[in-house]
This record gives structure tokens, C-alpha cells and sequence, in this order.
């Protein structure tokens, strides 16, 4: 490994500077960027809330902001499986680099889906180029878990204006983002209710205001902070698609890549919480007997029976999200199913595993401690755990998902 980390970076950017886009090769500079910077940095983020600067730098630099931006508009072309695997990799070292990550790649694939040529300049461009970072912000304190019913308001003021008013909480690189994702309800007249709408709000706009640092539980790195939207000036040219139509994205392009992220990011810390495992039971010996933990048949048993929990759930989000860059038609149900699973997931087997562990796991400064604080907002993160099985028993009853 080398000592400085301007010799990392500089060989990461080398490195990059030759990368084909092909996922095997995309995959290696991930793994080389885990390993040389977020498993560094990863007690420092959690530690200080300090937002993942470094790792997030050198993911930009080896030419994957532009990760599920098409080739088209000239980023990576990769799809979910690409996004699960990459936040699977740095959500092993660091769930909170893997989510800042994981939510700007969510921002970009929305702006993506429809963008006009002016926000594939203005944004799209400058993503794939590695310098700009953006974000998902549609979370309110009102609505909660119904993240889909934004309270902010939308309003044209002329044909080629909008004014945008409301509030936002929790948006993930908050205060770090050079531009965010924002969903506001349509008030237009001449639109039918019901329908919200999704504009790009850069983070220079007047009126624009994120709030305090964040100091959470877990996921201390990913500056989850509110936003303030007061009368902010939004030209017609950022908005996504057309006015009303984002609940079409939703489906098709917001919670499939957020909840793939998701999934991705959470397997990752339940694999680190398995091989943190393994490496203690081997080596644990009391001082009465020569055995290892490790050769305790009931803890060699229960660490099987986790084994199969996170392999099973390890398919069914690969599974889910190769079926979705295929474009299969059940596959945003798996997606769903992937995220409610990996959410049980990882916090059963945090959980098994500090019983497996004992009382080493409690100290402040155990590793286990990271793990069991990030797991637990996987079953917070909307569309929450509960909201998934709903929405999933709704499909296969043919009702609408949307029903309150
Ligand atoms: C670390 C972190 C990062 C985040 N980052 C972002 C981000 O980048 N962008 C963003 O937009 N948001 C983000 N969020 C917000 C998050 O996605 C949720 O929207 C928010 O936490 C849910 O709000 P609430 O707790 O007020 O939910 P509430 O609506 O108060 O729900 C509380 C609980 O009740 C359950 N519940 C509510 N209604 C129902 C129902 N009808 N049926 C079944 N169960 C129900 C919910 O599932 C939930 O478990 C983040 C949250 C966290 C914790």
C-alpha cells in the first residue's frame, strides 16, 4: 500500500486516464479506491461526521461520476448491477462513502433520463467529467416515509421561469452538493393534481439555504442536512421531464436506483460484519482450553446458518438488479423485495455476530459499533422496510402502490 495519499490519488488518476468502461475494469479502481482511501479514512468519517471528501474525490477522478449517465451523453452506460457492486465494495469500508455516492449517482440518473441539451451541458457534462456532485433531496418533516407528496410548491412565473418555496430534510450530501435533486408539487392550474414535479436547484441559487451539520446516529458521513427553498428562481430548463410527471420516474428511475444503492451499500456492511467475525473466532482462545471460538460447533453452525442469510440475499439484489438493467417487468418488485431483505439482513446478522463476538463488540471503539449504528437506518431509509412489503403485497394483489 502506498504511504501518501497524494501518491494514491495521483496513481488512481493515472489509473483512470487509461480505464476502458467495461465493469470488470471499473470494478478494480473501486477496489483499488476502498482499499487505499475509504477504508482509511472510514473511522475518521464516522468519527468526526466528517463527509467522505477523499474517497468521494477519487471516485470522481477515475471517471465514475458519470457512472449511469448514458454513453450518450458521455458517461459509463453501466446500469443497477454496476451501482450495487460499486456501493457493495466501499459500503464494506464505509457505508457512509458508499451512500453519499450511491445518492449522487441517484440525482444523476434522474436528471439523465429525459435531460434537455442544456442539462447536458450544464450538468450532465461536468458529472461525467468528475466535477460536479449532486444529490436526491425529496424527503420533507411533513410527509415522512409518503416522500412522494412534497409540500414544496412549484410555481411559473413566465414562460421560462419557476419560483420554488418549501422545506427538505435529510438530503444526503447536504452542503456538498453542487447541485440537488428537488421534488416539488406542481401548482400549476393547468396540470392535474397529484402529480409532483422534479427540478435541478444548483446550490449557488439565491434563497437557497442548507441547514446545520449533521450529527446522526450512524451514517455520520453522509451529511444528511434540511434545506430551506425560499422564492428560489429556478429556470424552466431544469426541470426533469415534464411538469408533473415524476411519479413515471419514481418507478422506472428513482426508487429503482436508490433502493439498489441501498442494498448495495447495506450487503457490503453485512459482508464486513461476516469477515469481522470470522477473523475474531479464530483467533479468540481462553486461557483454560486451547480451542478457538472458531471451533465451537453451535457458533460454527449459527455463523453457517448467517452465511446463507447474507449468499441468499447477495442473489436476490444481484438478481433483482440484473433483471432491471434487462428490462424485465417483474423486476421492480425484486428491487423492493432486495432492499426489505437487505435491511433484516444486515441488522439480524450485526446483531447475531456481536452475540457470536461477546463483550468485545460493546466497546466505543469496537468496529461492530460503526456497523450496528449504519445498519439501522436501513430500515429508516424511505421507501422504508414496512412501505416495501406494503407496496409488494399491493403488486401481486394488482392494486395500485400508491394507495395512501
Ligand atoms: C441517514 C439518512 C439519510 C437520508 N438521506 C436522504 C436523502 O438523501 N434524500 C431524501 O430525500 N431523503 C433522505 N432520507 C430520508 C428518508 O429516506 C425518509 O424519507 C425519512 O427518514 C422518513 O421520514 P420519517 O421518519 O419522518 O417517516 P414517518 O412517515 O414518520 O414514518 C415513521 C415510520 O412509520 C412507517 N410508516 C409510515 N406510514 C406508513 C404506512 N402507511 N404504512 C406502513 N408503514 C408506515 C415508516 O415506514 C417508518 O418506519 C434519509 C434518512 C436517513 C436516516
Amino acid at each position: 500500500m502506498l504511504k501518501h495519499p497524494e501518491d494514491v490519488e495521483a496513481k488512481l488518476r493515472d489509473q483512470a486516464n487509461t480505464s476502458p468502461k467495461d465493469l470488470d475494469s471499473i470494478l478494480a479502481s473501486v477496489d483499488a479506491i476502498a482499499r487505499e482511501i475509504v477504508a482509511v479514512d472510514a473511522d475518521a468519517v464516522d468519527r468526526d461526521a466528517r463527509w467522505p471528501e477523499r474517497a468521494i474525490r477519487a471516485l470522481q477522478a477515475a471517471k465514475l461520476g458519470g457512472l449511469v449517465v448514458p454513453e450518450i451523453y458521455g458517461g459509463c452506460g453501466q446500469g443497477l448491477l454496476a451501482l450495487v457492486q460499486i456501493c457493495e465494495i466501499l459500503g464494506k469500508e464505509c457505508a457512509s462513502t458508499a451512500i453519499c455516492f450511491g445518492m449522487h449517482c441517484v440525482g444523476a440518473s434522474v436528471i439523465a433520463r429525459n435531460a434537455n441539451k442544456y442539462q447536458q451541458e450544464r450538468y450532465l457534462a461536468p458529472i461525467n467529467a468528475g466535477r460536479h456532485i449532486t444529490t436526491l433531496s425529496f424527503s420533507e418533516a411533513g410527509t415522512g416515509a409518503h416522500f412522494y407528496y412534497p409540500q414544496c410548491k412549484l410555481l411559473p412565473v413566465g414562460p421560462d421561469e419557476f419560483v420554488l418555496n418549501g422545506a427538505k430534510t435529510l438530503a444526503t450530501n447536504g452542503g456538498y452538493a453542487d447541485s440537488y435533486v428537488v421534488s416539488a408539487a406542481t401548482v400549476d392550474p393547468q396540470f392535474p393534481a397529484g402529480g409532483f414535479s422534479c427540478v435541478v436547484v444548483p446550490a449557488d441559487s439565491g434563497g437557497f439555504e442548507v441547514g446545520p451539520a449533521w450529527d446522526g446516529l450512524g451514517l455520520r458521513g453522509n451529511s444528511s442536512r434540511t434545506l430551506t427553498l425560499k422564492a428560489v428562481r429556478v429556470p424552466r430548463q431544469n426541470l426533469l421531464g415534464n411538469e408533473g410527471d415524476q411519479i413515471w420516474y419514481l418507478f422506472n428511475v428513482i426508487c429503482p436506483t436508490f433502493l439498489s444503492a441501498m442494498s448495495g451499500t447495506y450487503l457490503g456492511v453485512t459482508s464486513a460484519v461476516l469477515d469481522a467475525a470470522c477473523a475474531y473466532l479464530k483467533e479468540r482462545r481462553h486461557s483454560h482450553s486451547a480451542t478457538s471460538l472458531s471451533q465451537v460447533s453451535i457458533i460454527q453452525h449459527r455463523l453457517g446458518q448467517l452465511w446463507c442469510m447474507v449468499e441468499r440475499t447477495r442473489r436476490l439484489i444481484y438478481f433483482a438488479a440484473s433483471s432491471f438493467d434487462a428490462g424485465q417487468v417483474t423486476a421492480l418488485t425484486a428491487v423492493m423485495a432486495a432492499k426489505a431483505e437487505v435491511a433484516d439482513c444486515v441488522n439480524t446478522v450485526v446483531g447475531e455476530v456481536m452475540t457470536l463476538m461477546g463483550g468485545i463488540t460493546y466497546r466505543s471503539n469496537s468496529k461492530l459499533h460503526r456497523f450496528l449504528r449504519d445498519a439501522r437506518a436501513a430500515h429508516l431509509m424511505a421507501p422504508t422496510t414496512d412501505m416495501l412489503r406494503l407496496w409488494i403485497g399491493r403488486t401481486i394483489l394488482g392494486q395500485p402502490l400508491l394507495a395512501d
